[in-house]
């Protein structure tokens, strides 16, 4: 598309050319912009609620008009406003949603080709690395070099004349470690390519990597911007108008987009993502002193630890610390009585939400990692890995006590 194409294109889709950053609500306190949202209401009926267009298919009144939406690929009122919210959340210009974080991350591998070459962070959710690998690098020629991004010299090092872009997770997936987001943007970008943060552990309420120079922002949705187990969702955003055609035409194309009811759940749950988030931060850090000096506990990974290695880091470039602790148990034959003793904390495969979860990753989110990988980056027998939810403090507490006896 040339850009008078585009601009022909954006008359029949709404919010083609993303959000005007200087608009009322763009300007707000974070917190009033989870609550309001891009648009405020629903400037057609006055509906505080965001409708739920349950429609695939929008009539055209004329030859030549539109009302900005037609077929359901290509945009939906109540998805459009849910995107507007996070590219305006994550200080971007546009975004989409779609039924899963994998769909996002696959639809943006597909900006790459055969040859290209990609840095990943080496401690990473273990369906990233499944679909890079299985997909991506085994059948269509994308080569990938999984690296420490905590350490910028082994980034240096692995960058190659075909690198195209550099994936990280930050904090990433479950050692915690953090990767300096401006510095890896400045390295990528010496080179023409991409810096793509998967942000789904901090979210735009405590970190917003496009303001440290990333291109691209991608989200699993189903975590904490839900934050109630209920909805799968993921989520592009982008920093500017660059990319728009190339995503669009891939999306429009492909579909794999999120449907209007679960769009609405995903405003609803936004409205409250940054009391969520201060409860579950709140919660952990008591998590964090207790599993510390706890004789039963080998170490602890929390990004809020202020011996954490990064730990200076994260406070120049997050506002807060999240909730997800990590640790090892000296005795890892101990585990499966652990998990076998909980009676509050839920032993399930996920994170983000309201309620405490304790996963063991490397039977659960971490499967699909190879072992020389899971041994290099710390995923062991002994690793268990804690999503702190927002119920009382102190009940989390005494039901790992009770557990961990
Ligand atoms: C869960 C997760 C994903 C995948 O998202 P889905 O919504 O499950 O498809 C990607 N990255 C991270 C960090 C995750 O935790």
């Amino acid at each position: 598309m040339d850009e008078s194409t585009m601009l022909e294109m954006a008359k029949l889709v709404k919010g083609l050319l993303g959000i005007d950053k200087s608009s009322e609500n763009a300007l707000r306190n974070k917190n009033t912009q989870l609550v309001r949202g891009y648009s405020g209401y629903d400037k057609q009926t006055g509906a505080i609620g965001v409708p739920i267009y349950q429609s695939s298919m929008f009539v055209h009144e004329k030859y030549g008009t539109s009302t900005g939406f037609g077929y359901g690929r290509y945009g939906n009122p109540t998805r459009l406003e849910l995107e507007d919210t996070l590219a305006m959340l994550e200080h971007g210009k546009k975004a989409w949603a779609y039924s899963s974080g994998m769909t996002a991350e696959s639809i943006l591998m597909k900006l790459l080709k055969t040859g290209d070459h990609v840095i990943v962070s080496d401690d990473l959710y273990g369906g990233t690395f499944r679909l890079f690998t299985l997909t991506y690098a085994e059948q269509y020629g994308l080569e990938f070099s999984y690296v420490p991004t905590d350490d910028l010299e082994a980034v240096k090092q692995a960058i190659k004349p075909n690198t195209k872009a550099i994936f990280v997770e930050t904090p990433s997936n479950p050692i915690m470690k953090v990767t300096d987001i401006q510095a890896t943007a400045d390295l990528i970008h010496n080179q023409g390519g991409l810096l793509i943060v998967d942000n789904t552990f901090l979210t735009p309420y405590f970190q917003t990597p496009i303001d440290l120079g990333a291109d691209i922002v991608v989200h699993s949705g189903t975590k904490f911007l839900s934050g109630h187990n209920d909805v799968l969702s993921g989520f592009i955003v982008i920093k500017d108008e660059s990319l728009i055609e190339r995503i669009f035409t891939l999306t429009m194309t492909e579909g794999g987009v999120l449907g209007p009811f679960d769009s609405y759940l995903m405003l609803r749950s936004i409205k409250t993502l940054g009391l969520r988030l201060e409860r579950q931060q709140e919660n952990a850090f008591k998590l964090f002193e207790f599993l510390s000096k706890h004789p039963k506990v080998e170490r602890v990974y929390y990004v809020g630890d202020p011996n954490h290695p990064q730990y200076e880091l994260s406070k120049r470039q997050s506002t807060g610390f999240g909730s997800m602790i990590s640790f090892k148990l000296k005795n890892a034959a101990e585990v499966p009585d652990l998990l076998n003793s909980l009676k509050l904390i839920l032993f399930a495969e996920s994170l983000g939400g309201c309620e405490t979860f304790l996963t063991y990753p490397l039977m659960q989110t971490h499967g699909a990692i190879p072992e020389e990988l899971r041994k290099r980056v710390g995923v062991d027998e002994a690793l268990l890995r804690l999503s702190v939810g927002i119920e009382d403090a102190g009940e989390i507490i005494a039901d790992l006590e009770q557990a961990l006896g």
